[in-house]
């Protein structure tokens, strides 16, 4: 896999697709906002799918714990270029006391998790000088990432 120019609305909407089987079967509802513009960044895109499979795949898990009105939010903006997607759910909260490590190697709250999916994804987005970061309040949990374009 080498380093290419792409278009990361091209790149949302492909890795969303993999995901949309298990949020039919559970329930989730999605919704994608993506602009109308080519957003180009450069970069290596089957790396930066595997951190949006990785972090879809997560939102999906803590979903599973709640009953209903399951969400996931997936949006994509740009400015200044400087690309921010943005991947929000509703799910399970990550205990406070672990929102600061998660990012670590080995911090799973999963009877068989690895803990090592969110690590990998900062080590891409690292690899590609962007920024990856979690947000949390009572409503829901977001993963954010930065990338220049
Ligand atoms: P794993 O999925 O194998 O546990 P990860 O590195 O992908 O490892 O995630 C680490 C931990 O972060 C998870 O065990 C879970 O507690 C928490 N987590 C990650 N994403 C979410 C999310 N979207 N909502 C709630 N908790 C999350
Ligand atoms: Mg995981």
């Amino acid at each position: 896999d080498k380093m290419v120019y792409f278009d990361l609305g091209e790149l949302v909407r492909y890795s969303s697709q993999f995901m949309n089987p298990r949020c039919v079967i559970e329930k989730i509802s999605v919704k994608m906002q993506i602009p109308n513009k080519n957003i180009i960044m450069y970069g290596v895109p089957e790396q930066i799918n595997q951190v949006l499979l990785n972090i879809m795949n997560n939102a999906i898990e803590a979903l599973t714990e709640i009953d209903d009105h399951r969400k996931i939010d997936i949006t994509l903006e740009s400015s200044n270029n400087l690309a921010t997607i943005t991947i929000s759910n509703n799910g399970k909260r990550i205990p406070q006391h672990l929102v600061e490590n998660i990012f670590q190697p080995f911090v799973s709250t999963k009877e068989l998790g690895t803990g090592l999916g969110l690590s990998v994804c900062k080590q891409i987005i690292e690899k590609h000088q962007g920024e990856i970061y979690i947000t949390t309040n009572d409503k829901e949990t977001s993963f954010s990432l930065k990338m220049r374009t």
